[in-house]
């Protein structure tokens, strides 16, 4: 539970936000209410068998990035690849506005073109490309696709940090975060909280490391069924490297592990396996949300309006020995699920097997379900998690980009995936380094026939979330509010919901008029080049070029609501007195003279006595 003001306090000001959305959802389709999870899975007729999986790539790549070939390497080396200015832009990477030169009529510099734009290096975005581009098409900032000689102001990794090598601007991967969410560092880290502070981190199963904890595990177990031999429990096995549910498995017993030498190759988490989740249409579900981590140190969380959820294929029955291993009745995953018969690509964002958060919320709501209270234990659950990775966080930080050094700034997109048990209660499943930022799928066409089309769903959804990120993280923000000052204020005012829906609605028909001149041969206008309209307007003196974009689709949750986790961050204060240490010894090892001066300044620095320069914990030491 939290301490100090309650907890639906927190929730308050999203709730304007979440009902927003379902009203925005309520107006664009008229949606079939569920009463009480009866009737049959929305199916679409004629709906075709995709094909068959191809083997899975490591989970260092990005999740759910299975069947993407690597990209092919850029045709010029990147030292010969010349920046070619954006035909949008001067050759001094100032906007150029088709008919006018730089100059103002009147002879004075040009507002818009005073103020170059930003630059994003997306050799690197591997599965993400798409979404990106369109992100960056949509600021209208310049993309390097095959890198650049100079320093670049944001660079895009598709699977960790060290993609490449970076000693400026900003990054969107931490160093370690990766290693942070895999299964068992994640239990781990998570362990640790639960056993400070054992209420607030109920949110995780309960979970034991394999092959270490196996002894545990099995005493454990017997100890709560001698307890109480009415208890049934069923668990979940899964290994630690494993992602889009491949090895995982369910049993009831732990003497139904499969120990034969894949455990000690192999190790996994095994924990408690959920047997009462909310049910749709007698489907399982679970939600991907995007959460930006902006900031370690001080510590900044965004937490993304909408995300997706991903339905099961097969109705859901609770575990018994019969229906163990069917995994399109358990696993929700859409790397399986899509490979079930019954898998439902829809048009709409509210049916199928993928749709909205929102489109959820929308029908719990208006089943009277209070969706503040689940977005409010949605956020406490976010930001617990993110504490519990903090501190582990930093010292992969300092020891990648130490202070003074140069290095670049790092953000990162997480994917979260939860569950909602029966009772509503959020409960983490995973952490997600690099969650798919894919915006299309693969069809079958015709018999061994595949394309891959567009999918509305997980464009809506990630194009949003991109293109919020790069904005939080423009690094040339200030200078244009200062340039704009009366109209660079909050957009939310000023667009409704109708606003996004058009712009979508744009984004689509400039697409399949791209398609369609694709297929009539024409040649294509320049991605990078707006619509002159629009930049008619930008090039007005005092117009906003951002005006064209609708709000922010990322919430500030950290710092906003700090006051009520920061009695939890005391392995991250412990952290920070660690890094302190070590930068003064400039080394990750720490001596014996060295571990005495560091637990003689534990204590002290966990009173709040003493901090890290710049961290904002002075008012976090006083727990309440
Ligand atoms: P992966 O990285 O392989 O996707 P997850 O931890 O996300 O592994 O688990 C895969 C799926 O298994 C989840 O999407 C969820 O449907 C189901 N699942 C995982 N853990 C649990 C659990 N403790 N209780 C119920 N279902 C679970």
């Amino acid at each position: 539970m939290l301490r100090g003001s309650p907890e639906r306090e927190l929730a308050a000001w999203w709730e304007a936000e979440a009902v927003a959305a379902t009203k925005a959802q309520a107006a664009k389709e008229q949606v079939r209410v569920d009463p009480g999870a009866a009737g049959e899975p929305e199916r679409k007729a004629g709906e075709e068998q995709p094909k068959e999986p191809v083997p899975a790539t490591p989970c260092a790549a990005e999740e759910g990035d299975a069947r993407i070939p690597p990209r092919p390497p850029p045709t010029l080396p990147v030292s010969l690849a010349k920046p070619e200015p954006a035909s949008g832009l001067c050759p001094h990477g100032k906007s150029r506005i088709k008919g006018r030169s730089c100059k103002r009529s009147s002879g004075q510099p040009d507002e818009y073109c005073s103020l170059r734009p930003v630059t994003v290096d997306s050799s690197k975005a591997r599965t993400s490309l798409d979404a990106l581009k369109i992100s960056i098409r949509q600021l209208r900032w310049k993309e390097f696709p095959f890198g650049r000689r100079l320093p670049c102001d944001i660079y895009w990794h598709g699977v960790s940090f060290h993609d490449n090598d970076i000693f400026s601007g900003q990054v969107n991967k931490f160093p370690g975060m990766t290693e942070m969410v895999r299964k068992i560092t994640l239990s781990r880290a998570v362990r640790i909280m639960q056993n400070l502070f054992p209420e607030e981190y109920n949110f995780y199963p309960r979970s034991w490391i394999l092959p270490d904890e196996f002894q545990l595990f099995v005493a454990q177990v017997r100890m709560v069924k001698d307890g109480d031999p009415s208890w049934k429990p069923t668990f979940i096995v899964k290994p630690d490297s494993g992602c889009q549910g491949d090895g995982i498995y369910l049993i009831k017993d732990p003497s139904d592990i499969r120990l034969s030498g894949t455990l000690q190759s192999r190790p996994a988490v095994v924990q408690e396996y959920i047997c009462k989740p909310l049910l749709i249409d007698k489907l399982k579900f679970d939600i991907r949300l995007y959460v930006l981590l902006k900031s370690l140190e001080p510590l900044e969380i965004y937490i993304a309006k909408d995300g997706l959820s991903r339905f099961c294929t097969e109705p859901y029955q609770e575990p018994s020995p019969k229906n163990l291993h069917h995994i399109f009745m358990h696993l929700t995953n859409y790397s399986l699920n899509i490979h079930s018969g019954n898998f439902i690509h829809s048009d709409s964002t509210s049916t199928g097997s993928k749709r909205t958060f929102s489109s959820i919320l929308y029908r719990l709501s208006s089943k009277g379900v209070d969706i503040k209270k689940v977005w409010s234990d949605i956020i406490s659950l976010v930001i617990k998690t993110v504490i519990a990775l903090t501190p582990e966080l930093k010292v992969f930080y300092q020891s990648d980009i130490p202070a003074g050094r140069p290095g670049p700034t790092c953000f990162q997109i997480l994917g979260f995936d939860i569950l909602l048990m029966k009772n509503l209660k959020p409960i983490l499943l995973e952490v997600n380094a690099n969650p798919s930022m894919r915006i299309e799928h693969e069809q079958e066409l015709s018999p061994g026939v595949f394309e891959n089309v567009p999918s509305l769903v997980d464009e809506e959804v990630k194009v949003a979330v991109i293109r919020d990120t790069l904005r939080l993280m423009d690094p040339l923000k200030k200078k244009r509010e200062s340039h704009f000052p009366d109209i660079c204020m909050d957009r939310k005012d000023r667009f409704s919901p109708v606003s996004e829906r058009m712009s979508s609605l744009k984004l689509q028909l400039s697409k399949l008029s791209i398609v369609r001149s694709q297929l009539l041969g024409k040649p294509l206008a320049s991605k990078e080049n707006p619509p002159h309209s629009d930049l008619a307007s930008a090039s007005r003196g005092n117009a906003n070029p951002d005006a064209h974009l609708p709000s922010i689709c990322l919430k500030q949750v950290f710092p906003k609501y700090a006051k009520q986790f920061n009695y939890l961050r005391l392995v991250d204060r412990m952290a920070n007195l660690f890094i302190r240490f070590l930068g003064i010894k400039g080394t990750m090892k720490l001596g014996p003279t060295g571990f005495r001066t560091f637990i003689r300044d534990v204590p002290a620095g966990l009173r709040g006595g003493l901090l890290l320069p710049g961290s904002e914990e002075v008012q976090d030491a006083a727990a309440p």
